[in-house]
C-alpha cells in the first residue's frame, strides 16, 4: 500500500509503492511535481507474473465482455479527465485544454475500438472440409509509451490489446508518468486484477521488459533510435514487435494555394503541441512562386500566437517537455545559425526557468542541413522552395523516415496524384495530424514496423490460428 496522495504502481489488480522513487519535473517551471514509483526487477517480475496469471480466464472472457470493459476504461478516462488535466499539464508542459484533449483522446479511442472485433476467415467450406482462420491473443503484452501524447498513446495499445484478449504490463515515459498511474488506480476497481499492470521506472525499465522472457509482446511507441534497440533486445526471445518510431514528415506546397489560409493550417500542423508529434509537419517544400509571400504569411501568424506555462492562462503553446529534448533542439537551432541559414523567430518566451525555445523558422537551408534530415521534435521549422513537382517528390523522398506527409493544393487531383508517390504510411491532403481509431496507422522505412489502430492494428496483437475440420461422412480420401 502506499501513503494517501502518493502514487502507486498497479500490479495485480492492487496498489504498490515503489522500493525507490523518482522525481517528476513540471517543464515549465523545472519543480518537482510527483515522485513516481522506481519499479526494481523484482516488481516487474510480479507485474509479468500477475498478467501471465490473468491471460487464461480474460482470454477466455467473451469478446463481448472484453469489449464492454474496454469501454468501461474510456468512460472512466472520460470521467476523470477534467480533474487529470491539471496533472497532465504539470507534468507534460501542454496547455489545459490540450491535456484534456489527451485525455479525451484516449477514452474516445478505448470507446471506438471496444466494437472492432478480430474477423474470422473462412478459407474452405465443403462438402469434405471446414477451414477457418481465427486471430487468437500472443498473451501478455508489453507496453511502452513515450512522452508527448502519454493517454492518447498508451490507449492506442492498451485497447486493442484487451479486446483481443491479451493481458498487459504498461510502462509509461519516466517524464510523464503520473497521469497514467492515477488511471491505473481507478481501473483496479474495473479490470479483473493482473489484465492491465502499469509499472514506473527509469533507464532499466524498459529493457528489462524487452528481455523479459514473460512478455510475448512489445507495442512500443518513441524515437527510432530505441526502436532499434527495443528490436534488438526482443530478437533474443523472439517476441512480436508493433515499433511506431520517429517522423520526418515533409509538406509540398503548390503555387495554387489560398497562401494566408494555408499558413495558418501548416502553422499548427507543424507546431501544435510545441512540435513534439511524431506527424507533425518537419519540413515544408513551399513553389518558389508563393514562396516568400507563405514564409511572411507563416511569420506573421506565429507572432499572434502565445507560448508560456500551460498552466496560464490563454497560453497556445507550452514548453519543450524535458531538458534532454530541449538542449537537442537549441543545439538544432545552434547548429543552423552557426552554419549561416537565416533563421526567423517569432514571439516571446517567458524569462527564468522552463524549457522554453522561441517559434523559429529557418529560411531555405539545403537538404544537407541537420534541421532538415534529423527529426527536430521541437517549435523549429524548415522552409525550402522548390520548382518542380517530382524536385519535391524526389527531396521529400530522400529520407529513411516514412510516417506521413502531405500536399497543399486547390488541384485535388493533382494533389492526389503526389501523395500516391510519397513512401509514408500516411499522406494528407490540405490538412495534417489527421488520425481515427480506424484507420491503419505506421511508418514506412525506418519510421516503424507494423501498425496500429484500425483491424490491422488489432490483429497485431493476435496470432492466426488456422482450424480445418474434417466433415464426418465427407468423403474422399
Ligand atoms: P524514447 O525512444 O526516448 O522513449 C520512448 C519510451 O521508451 C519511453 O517509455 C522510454 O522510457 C522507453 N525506453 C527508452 N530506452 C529504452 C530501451 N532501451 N528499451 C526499451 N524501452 C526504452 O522516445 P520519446 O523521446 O519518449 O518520444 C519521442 C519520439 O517518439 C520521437 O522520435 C517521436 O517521433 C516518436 N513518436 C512516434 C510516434 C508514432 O506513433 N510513430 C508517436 C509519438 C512519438
Amino acid at each position: 500500500m502506499t501513503e494517501p496522495g502518493a502514487f502507486a504502481m498497479t500490479i495485480g489488480g492492487r496498489p504498490v509503492a515503489g522500493t525507490a522513487w523518482f522525481d517528476v519535473l513540471n517543464p515549465a517551471t523545472e519543480e518537482v511535481v510527483g515522485r513516481a514509483p522506481d519499479c526494481s526487477r523484482a516488481q516487474l517480475d510480479a507485474a509479468v507474473e500477475a498478467a501471465r496469471g490473468a491471460f487464461p480466464a480474460w482470454r477466455a472472457t467473451p469478446l463481448a465482455e472484453r469489449q464492454r470493459l474496454v469501454a468501461r476504461i474510456g468512460e472512466v478516462i472520460r470521467e476523470l479527465a477534467g480533474d487529470l488535466k491539471y496533472l497532465l499539464t504539470a507534468e507534460q508542459g501542454k496547455p489545459h485544454a490540450a491535456a484534456e484533449a489527451d485525455l479525451l483522446d484516449g477514452a474516445r479511442w478505448c470507446e471506438a475500438v471496444s466494437t472492432l472485433s478480430p474477423p474470422v476467415i473462412v478459407n474452405e467450406d465443403d462438402a469434405e472440409r471446414r477451414s477457418e482462420t481465427h486471430f487468437v491473443p500472443i498473451g501478455v503484452v508489453g507496453g511502452i509509451a513515450p512522452w508527448n501524447f502519454p493517454i492518447a498513446l498508451a490507449m492506442w495499445k492498451v485497447a486493442p490489446a484487451l479486446v483481443a484478449g491479451n493481458t498487459m504490463v504498461l510502462k509509461p515515459s519516466p517524464f510523464t508518468p503520473l497521469t497514467t498511474l492515477r488511471i491505473g488506480e481507478a481501473l483496479q476497481a474495473v479490470l479483473p486484477p493482473g489484465v492491465l499492470n502499469i509499472v514506473t521506472g527509469q533507464d532499466e525499465l524498459g529493457p528489462w521488459m524487452t528481455a523479459h522472457p514473460g512478455i510475448d509482446k512489445i507495442s512500443f511507441t518513441g524515437s527510432t533510435q530505441t526502436g532499434r534497440k527495443v528490436m534488438a533486445s526482443a530478437a533474443a526471445t523472439l517476441k512480436r514487435v508493433t515499433l511506431e518510431l520517429g517522423g520526418n514528415d515533409a509538406a509540398i506546397v503548390l503555387p495554387d494555394v489560398d497562401v494566408r489560409d494555408t499558413a495558418e493550417k501548416l502553422f499548427w500542423a507543424a507546431f501544435f503541441n510545441a512540435g513534439q508529434i511524431c506527424i507533425a509537419t518537419k519540413r515544408v517544400y513551399i513553389h518558389a512562386d508563393i514562396y516568400d509571400e507563405l514564409l511572411d504569411a507563416l511569420t506573421a501568424y506565429a507572432a499572434t500566437v502565445k507560448v508560456g506555462n500551460g498552466a496560464h492562462q490563454g497560453v497556445d503553446l507550452g514548453p519543450i517537455q524535458n531538458r534532454l529534448q530541449y538542449r537537442r533542439v537549441v543545439d538544432l537551432i545552434e547548429d543552423a545559425r552557426q552554419q549561416g541559414y537565416a533563421l526567423r523567430t517569432a514571439g516571446e518566451v517567458p524569462d527564468g526557468p522552463g524549457y522554453f525555445v522561441p517559434i523559429t523558422f529557418v529560411d531555405n537551408p539545403p537538404d544537407d542541413a541537420r534541421i532538415v534530415a534529423e527529426e527536430q521534435f521541437g517549435p523549429v521549422l524548415p522552409l525550402m522552395k522548390f520548382d518542380s513537382v517530382d524536385e519535391a517528390v524526389a527531396r521529400a523522398n530522400a529520407s529513411d523516415y516514412g510516417l506521413a506527409g502531405s500536399v497543399w493544393s486547390q488541384d485535388e487531383q493533382a494533389a492526389l496524384a503526389i501523395a500516391g508517390r510519397l513512401e509514408t504510411g500516411t499522406v494528407w491532403i490540405n490538412e495534417a495530424l489527421h488520425v481515427t481509431p480506424f484507420a491503419s496507422f505506421g511508418g514506412h522505412k525506418q519510421s516503424g514496423m507494423g501498425v496500429e489502430n484500425g483491424i490491422d492494428g488489432m490483429l497485431e496483437y493476435t496470432n492466426p490460428q488456422t482450424i480445418v475440420l474434417r466433415k464426418a461422412g465427407g468423403g474422399g480420401a
